[in-house]
């Protein structure tokens, strides 16, 4: 059952080519929670690298 999860294989975005504006609310808002926490990387399928670029916006 555990491997239903494993199946919806998330790839970063930023990676993959996407650009993404950190200036659009919408785009970052997937990545941070209600309370302004980043949401983990398991969750939003962001690399290290990108999540970090991703924490570092001012909101
Ligand atoms: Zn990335």
């Amino acid at each position: 059952m555990a491997e239903f999860y494993r199946k919806k294989k998330k790839i970063c975005q930023m990676c993959a080519g996407k650009s993404v504006d950190y200036k659009d609310v919408m785009i970052i808002s997937k990545y941070i929670n209600e309370k302004g926490k980043i949401m983990p990387r398991r969750m939003t399928g962001a690399c290290a690298k990108h999540q970090r670029n991703i924490g570092q916006q001012p909101k």
